[in-house]
């Protein structure tokens, strides 16, 4: 498969997703990695999806990543009878403990803590803040409301209380439940939801282990707060701006994404920007002009990837949508002024001959037309280190280990190719130019940075590069 773009697309799977040959559409289109989403849906029908997805990657023989995301500690209404209610501005909402399915007068809120903490005058947001309830009062086992702001409330929308102080642990016990059988599915990413401080990666890293990379969520103000330790414990960050906006005021949202995005690049973790990026075409072919607007620019700001939820799980134009966000990836990633303004946001390398190597290549593609920037990585992280850079080259990942090259499908311009294990320079350099050429990144005549460490099989070992032409 010849990479046309250098940003990733994670597309979220859910019920509008019916059969593996939809998955290869959505790869054919652009998708780089695929986001299990265990808010929704049972088990059976995560462990359908990750089968498809693993059969397209062997169809395609392209590496493919699953992301399962934990939903944490996200309060949610119950479900209703007929699946949703219309509620309109002035009436009434009860709030209760009952978990019988609900109508437009009540509706089960599946949370004794919070039904606790709530006082006359507190608002709650419900749907990433698209109807807004204020309680009125208060009884030992529910909440009267006021709808505020009415509108379609569904099955298990999202519930927040940015007024209310909260004592919730980052993993609940659904969420051990679903990450003991995602990690035996073999995900190769965990996203943790509502993570609030260090300490939350660093326990949820002492369950997963090695089994799989953990990406945080940052949709708390307190995880903005503690960005930076947070961003140097995790593998990677995800803007996560549905609950983020609703947790501070949404005109924040912009300058905290920017802030976001320039801590991960300084650190080498790779982030992503999700929630709303083509919300309109959950229902429209075509998305608003501000939704095209808002994919480009955080392309534009360097995001690794882009993500869609709904668009891709429930909406009615799926594939529509992913080909749009390829279409605005790669018309941004063509600009004149594109690479340019990567540059000026370009990191400070650390002392290493890793990073001296990766600024080395970088320079080098933007002075000899480099077909492809070819890394040797048993762990990924020297092509994490050279992606960091935003070279102008496409960066052709060669490792002998599945798991890594699925793990790197979320990374800035990094295309991987499994192969055997390699151990020298020069065995390094022959299957560079083989592989190059049989994905069709490179043409006879065409010049090839080639990069590897000695000794082999060591993280950040990084320290030979050759420029090669492919005759
Ligand atoms: P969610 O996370 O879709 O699981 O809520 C993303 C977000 O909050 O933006
Ligand atoms: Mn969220």
């Amino acid at each position: 498969m010849i990479p046309n773009k250098k940003v990733k697309i994670l597309a979220t799977l859910g019920p509008a997703i019916k059969t593996q040959d939809d998955i290869r559409q959505l790869v054919e289109a652009g998708v780089n990695l695929f986001r299990l989403n265990f808010s929704h849906g049972e088990h059976a029908d995560h462990a359908q999806r990750y089968d498809w997805v693993r059969a397209v990657e062997q169809q395609l023989n392209t590496p493919i990543g699953i992301l399962m995301d934990l939903q944490g500690p996200k309060l949610r209404v119950g479900r209703f009878a007929e699946g949703k209610v219309m509620l309109e501005r002035g009436q009434t909402l009860r709030l209760d403990l009952d978990s019988t399915p609900g109508d437009a007068q009540r509706v089960n809120l599946p949370h004794p803590e919070i039904i606790e903490a709530l006082q006359p005058g507190m608002s709650l947001l419900l749907d990433d803040g698209r109807l807004r309830l204020q309680v009125t009062s208060k009884q030992s086992d529910a909440v009267i409301t006021e709808v505020i702001a009415g509108g379609e409330l569904s099955d298990r929308k999202g519930v927040n209380v940015p007024e209310a102080v909260l004592q919730l642990s980052p993993l609940t016990d659904k969420d051990r439940r679903d990450l003991a059988f995602g990690l035996e599915l073999g995900v190769d990413w965990v996203a943790l939801s509502f993570v609030q401080r260090p300490q939350d990666i660093i326990e949820a890293r002492e369950l997963i282990g090695d089994k799989a990379f953990l990406m945080a969520k940052i949709e708390k103000p307190s995880a903005v707060i503690h960005l930076e330790e947070i961003a140097r414990l995790c593998d990677a960050i995800m803007v996560a701006r549905g609950d983020l906006g609703v947790e501070v005021p949404a005109e924040n949202v912009p300058r905290i994404q920017k802030d976001i995005i320039r801590t991960c690049r300084q650190l080498g973790k790779p982030v992503v920007v999700a929630t709303q990026m083509l919300e309109s075409m959950r229902f429209s072919p075509a998305p608003t002009r501000a939704e095209v607007t808002d994919v480009a620019n955080a392309v534009a700001e360097g995001s690794d990837a882009v993500m869609l939820s709904a668009e891709t799980a429930s909406g009615d134009y799926p594939l529509e949508a992913v080909q749009m966000m390829s279409k605005i990836i790669r018309q941004v990633e063509s600009g004149p002024d594109f690479q340019a303004q990567l540059d000026v946001g370009r990191p400070q390398a650390d002392a290493t001959a890793s990073d001296a190597i990766s600024c080395a290549i970088r320079r080098i593609s933007s002075i000899l037309p480099v077909a492809a920037l070819v890394n040797y990585t048993e762990s990924g992280a020297s092509s994490l280190r050279t992606s960091r850079e935003r070279p102008t080259a496409a960066i052709l990942s060669l490792t002998p280990n599945l798991n890594t090259a699925r793990r790197l499908t979320v990374a800035w311009g990094i295309y991987s190719v499994v192969n055997e294990r390699l151990h020298k320079v020069e065995e390094v350099t022959s299957t560079a130019l083989e592989i190059a050429q049989a994905q069709g990144m490179a043409q006879r005549g065409d010049t090839l940075v080639i990069t590897a460490g000695e000794p082999f099989g060591q993280p950040g070992s990084t320290n030979s590069l050759r420029i090669e032409t492919l005759h």
